[in-house]
Formats: C-alpha cells, sequence, structure tokens
C-alpha cells in the first residue's frame, strides 16, 4: 500500500474499483484465497472479497475475532464483485 497516495484510506482488501468506505477496523479479519494468499482488511472489503473470490475463506484465527460472523452474513447476501453493479 502506497501511504502517499488515497489507496492509504482504504483497507488492504479494497478492491481498486471499489468505491465503499471501508467499515471496522483495517485489520478485522484475514482472508485466504484459494492459492493462499492472505488479505486482511476491514469487514465490508473482507466479505466482498470473500462473495467475489472462488475458494476463499477466513483464516482460523479469525474464529478469534469477534467480526467472523459477521464478516460470512455479509459475503452470503452478496454478489460476487459487487462494485461492478453498484452495490
Ligand atoms: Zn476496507
Amino acid at each position: 500500500m502506497d501511504l502517499r497516495t488515497g489507496a492509504a484510506q482504504r483497507c488492504s482488501a479494497a478492491d481498486e474499483k471499489d468505491p465503499k468506505p471501508c467499515d471496522g477496523p483495517w485489520t478485522a479479519v484475514t482472508t485466504l484465497t484459494a492459492d493462499g494468499t492472505e488479505i486482511t482488511g476491514c469487514l465490508q472489503h473482507s466479505a466482498r472479497l470473500l462473495a467475489s473470490l472462488e475458494g476463499s475463506r477466513l483464516h482460523p484465527l479469525a474464529a478469534l475475532a469477534p467480526w467472523a460472523v459477521d464478516v460470512y452474513c455479509r459475503a452470503a447476501e452478496l454478489p460476487p464483485f459487487a462494485w461492478l453493479i453498484g452495490l
């Protein structure tokens, strides 16, 4: 993340094309992609990432944080790449 640009205003899980602001701590949960990449982000963007990337899941340690169920519930209500259709 480049701290000198606008990208610094959002968590690491936010897609560049997703205009939604972060919701919650920027390090709320870590998402594991199908290839094992770990992406830590806020509630909003982690849920959107989870809904978009096939085979992704929350890191097992997310169970220790109070937000894992919230992120899964949000992801269940989102289509993949929700920002492409204005959600
Ligand atoms: Zn975020």
